[in-house]
C-alpha cells in the first residue's frame, strides 16, 4: 500500500472547480500583484484568525523579516528564539544583523520552554519568537508575561498552526504580531509561495503594510528601507477559495491523529506519541519519538510510507551559525528530538486503512529482535 506523507493531488480533486475558477478571475482581470484579491483574503485571514489586521506578504519567512524590520531589529539585538524549528525563523533575527538566542524546547511538546526564558533576557533582547511548532501553540500566557516584565515584542511564528488555538485564543492575535506560511505543505497551503503577517495594532500593520512595499507611501516616496514582500493576487485567490475548507481539513487531521493514538496504544508499542496541551491542535505534522528512528524511516519508505524528518539539525549547530559558539550538546532536549522524531502522513485525505498500515509497519519494525535492545527509553539517553 502507498502511504504519501502529503496528498495534495487529492486534495486539489475535491475542490478543483473552485480553485480553477479563483484562478481564472485573476487571470481575465489581469491584476496580478496586490490588488482586490489580496485585499479579500487579508481581510478573510485576519478574521480567521480573530485579528483586526491582515498583510499578504511573499513567504512565511518573509512575514518574519519584515516584522522584524517594523520593530527595527538590527545590529546589538538579541532575539530569543527555539532551535527546533525551521530555518525561516533563526534566518530572519541573523539577515538583520542581530542574534539569535536560544532557549532550549520542552520535550513534551517540543515547543520553547518557557521556564527558561527569563534566564536568557538580557539588556539587548528586543523580541521573542515563539513557534507553534506542528500545530500546537506554545505556552502564551508564559511568554507574555516574560514579554511584558521586560518590554520585549513577541512575535508569533504561526507558519504551521493557522486555526490553532491556545485556551480558546487563535494563533497570531495573542502575540504583537503573528506569521503565516501558505507553502503548499502547510495546512493552509498556496500554489507557491506565500504569506500573511497578522495584528490586532493598526500603526504597527500600516509599517509592515508599507515595508512590505519597498516602503514607499505615497508611491516612488520612500520613508523607509522595505523590500518587495507582496503576495500574488492568484496566490490570494487560491488560499481564499481554500479558507472555507480548512476548518474541515482540520477536523480531519485530527480525526486521523486520535485514530493513530488509539492505534499505538493498542499496539503497546514503545512510540512516543504527540502529547496535547493546547485547545486546539491543528495537527501540521503527526510526529512521534522512538528510538532507531532512522532505521524506522528506512522500513517504512520501503514499504511505501512517506514520513519526514522536522528537523535533523538544530539551529545551534548549523554550520552557518558557527559564528555563535554553540556545541552540541548545548541544547540537549532540541538534539535529542531531532534524533529521535519522525512525522507520519496525517494528510486530511488519509483513510483509516492506510493508518492502520502505518502503525502496522511500525509494528513490524519494533518486533524485529535484533532491535528489540535499542528501544528501552534508557538507551536512548
Ligand atoms: C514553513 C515555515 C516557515 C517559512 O514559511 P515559508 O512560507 O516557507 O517561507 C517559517 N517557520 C516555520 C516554523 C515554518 O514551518
Amino acid at each position: 500500500m502507498k502511504v504519501p506523507l502529503l496528498d495534495l493531488k487529492a486534495q486539489y480533486a475535491s475542490i478543483k472547480p473552485e480553485v480553477d475558477a479563483a484562478i481564472a478571475e485573476v487571470l481575465e482581470s489581469q491584476y496580478f500583484i496586490l490588488g482586490p484579491k489580496v485585499e479579500q483574503c487579508e481581510k478573510a485571514i485576519a478574521a480567521y484568525s480573530n485579528c483586526s489586521h491582515g498583510i499578504g506578504v511573499s513567504s512565511g519567512s518573509d512575514a518574519l523579516l519584515v516584522c522584524l524590520m517594523a520593530e527595527g531589529v538590527g545590529p546589538g539585538d538579541e532575539v530569543i528564539t527555539t532551535p527546533y524549528t525551521f530555518f525561516a525563523t533563526a534566518g530572519a533575527i541573523a539577515r538583520l544583523g542581530a542574534t539569535p538566542v536560544f532557549v532550549d524546547i520542552d520535550p513534551e511538546t517540543y515547543n520553547l520552554d518557557v521556564s527558561q526564558i527569563t534566564s536568557k533576557v538580557t539588556t539587548k533582547t528586543r523580541a521573542i519568537i515563539p513557534v507553534h511548532l506542528y500545530g500546537q501553540m506554545a505556552e502564551m500566557d508564559a511568554i507574555m508575561q516574560v514579554a511584558e516584565e521586560h518590554g520585549l515584542v513577541v512575535i508569533e511564528d504561526a507558519a504551521q498552526a493557522i486555526g490553532a488555538e491556545y485556551k480558546g485564543r487563535r494563533a497570531g492575535s495573542i502575540g504583537h504580531y503573528g506569521c503565516f506560511s501558505f507553502f503548499p505543505s502547510k495546512n493552509l497551503g498556496a500554489a507557491g509561495d506565500g504569506g500573511m503577517v497578522v495584528t490586532n495594532d493598526a500603526q504597527r500593520a500600516e509599517k509592515v503594510r508599507v515595508l512590505r512595499g519597498h516602503g514607499s507611501k505615497p508611491k516612488y516616496y520612500h520613508k523607509l528601507v522595505g523590500g518587495n514582500f507582496r503576495l500574488d493576487a492568484i496566490q490570494a485567490a487560491i488560499v481564499s477559495a481554500k479558507l472555507p475548507h480548512l476548518d474541515e481539513w482540520t477536523s480531519a487531521r485530527q480525526r486521523n491523529a486520535k485514530r493513530y493514538d488509539q492505534l499505538f496504544g493498542e499496539a503497546g508499542l514503545p512510540v512516543g506519541i504527540p502529547a496535547v496541551v493546547a485547545s486546539r491542535h491543528i495537527f501540521n505534522q503527526y510526529v512521534i519519538r522512538v528510538s532507531g528512528r532512522d532505521e524506522l524511516q528506512a522500513h517504512l519508505q520501503k514499504n511505501g510510507v512517506g514520513t519526514e524528518v522536522y528537523y535533523p539539525v538544530p539551529m545551534h549547530v548549523q554550520e552557518c551559525f558557527a559564528y555563535l559558539g554553540h556545541k552540541a550538546g548545548s541544547y540537549p532536549e532540541s538534539e535529542r528530538a531531532a534524533k529521535e522524531t519522525l512525522a507520519l502522513p496525517i494528510h486530511p485525505e488519509l483513510t483509516e486503512p492506510q493508518a492502520q498500515f502505518v502503525v502496522d509497519c511500525v509494528r513490524e519494525f519494533l518486533a524485529v529482535p535484533a532491535l528489540a535492545g535499542t528501544q528501552s527509553k534508557a538507551a536512548s539517553e
